[in-house]
């Protein structure tokens, strides 16, 4: 992959379900690959709350407070409005028109044999009770990622799955309305005519990030996860839950698939200090406990100055970022709803979306 930007800022856009606030799969799988490439895209980052509707479509108090925890979270981070573009989903009206052209690009069969729905359904229980709304969502996804015509989408390693698809419709949609020849390869879509391209997922620097049950992804709704805003204790407590792979103390140490070597793989920024620890442990020296000691602390010194910028945020600040945000991205969006429409044939009229 190429990440040197081009004269025209090559644009990013990726997203995060308001189902809870921020967690540290989210910061190691996709919010640092977001701070560093502010710097030199054209960067948008929006809270899907209408992707929330999904599983907790009754919670209409939970989903707004999570949309303002995660955006008070991207700034804690370093995600800075003056760099990127953060807008809201449910004000951007262009998606939801794209995605029901989408729709219509996609074979149910296809839809279900997304690994990531199968995953979603079966680990957070969803049976048979899940709605009509929810095989939406990942269509949606795709309308998310095309409306803002970007070149690479940094996520997590679950989300693949949603990308190749969303690379799919790209190419049928560009086939079908713009006469993009099916040998044009995918990096040439635009040039050769077609409305959007083919865009790449960027991974993060830690692909998937277990849970502290040792075994899931860290994800919101597993109940398994280390928030970006838990205080300290709150870290330690749950650090020492860490589910490590040890039968019983008597047992060797697990050195393939332990989580709590995970974290502090990922965390402890002292390499010599991690290879050290990592070498006790390894020939008994240290056990379990010790090492989930230094995980809380690495984790809790990644967290401090986090939590300390958050602090400064206000409710009011959130609102302010969104609006500014949501009008930039409404003008993006809205410019790639009238080619779309324009090649698709449906081009009657022009229009201008406006917020009072
Ligand atoms: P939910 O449980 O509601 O699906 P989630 O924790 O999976 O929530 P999302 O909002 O679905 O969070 O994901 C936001 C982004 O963070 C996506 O790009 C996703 O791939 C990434 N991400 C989420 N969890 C992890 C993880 N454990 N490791 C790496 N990346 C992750
Ligand atoms: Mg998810």
């Amino acid at each position: 992959m190429n990440d040197a930007p081009t004269a025209a800022k090559e644009r990013v856009l990726t997203g995060d379900t308001p189902t809870g606030s921020l967690h540290l799969g989210h910061y190691v799988g996709s919010i640092e690959n977001r701070l560093a490439m502010q710097e030199a895209y054209e960067c948008y980052f929006f809270v899907a709350n209408l992707h929330a509707l999904t599983t907790r479509a009754k919670d209409k108090e939970g989903i707004r407070a999570d949309t303002i925890h995660i955006v008070k979270d991207w700034v804690a981070c370093g995600i800075d409005p003056k760099k990127a573009t953060l807008f809201i989903h449910s004000e951007v009206p262009a998606i939801a028109e794209l995605t029901w052209y989408f729709a219509m690009l996609l074979g149910y069969g296809r839809l279900m044999k997304n690994p990531t729905i199968k995953d979603e359904i079966r680990v957070k229980g969803l049976g048979e009770e899940y709605s009509f709304g929810f095989l939406m969502y990942p269509v949606g996804q795709i309308a998310d990622v095309l409306a803002f015509r970007p070149s690479f989408v940094p996520v997590g390693e679950d989300q693949v799955p949603h990308i190749e698809m969303t690379r799919e419709v790209a190419r049928r949609f560009n086939q079908y309305y713009c006469d993009v020849a099916g040998s044009v390869d995918d990096k040439d879509h635009e040039e050769a005519g077609g409305v959007f391209p083919v865009p790449e997922a960027k991974i993060g620097r830690v692909a998937r990030l277990t849970g502290i049950d040792g075994t899931q992804k860290m994800s919101k709704s597993l109940n398994n996860a280390i928030y970006l805003n838990d205080p300290p204790k709150v870290v330690k407590k749950k650090c020492n839950k860490i589910f490590t792979g040890r039968g019983s103390m008597d047992d060797p140490p697990v050195l393939k698939g332990n989580t709590v070597l995970e974290y502090l793989d990922a965390f402890v920024e002292d390499r010599e200090k991690l290879a050290e620890l990592r070498a006790a442990y390894e020939k008994s020296e240290i056990g379990d406990g010790h090492l989930k000691k230094e995980a809380g602390e690495a984790i809790n010194a990644k967290l401090e100055p986090l939590q300390e910028r958050r602090t400064k945020i206000s409710d009011d600040d959130v609102i302010d970022i969104l609006k500014d945000g949501t009008r930039r991205a409404n003008s993006t969006a809205e410019e790639t709803l009238a080619r779309a429409k324009e090649a698709a044939s449906f081009g009657f009229f022009k229009r201008e979306i406006s917020f009072k």
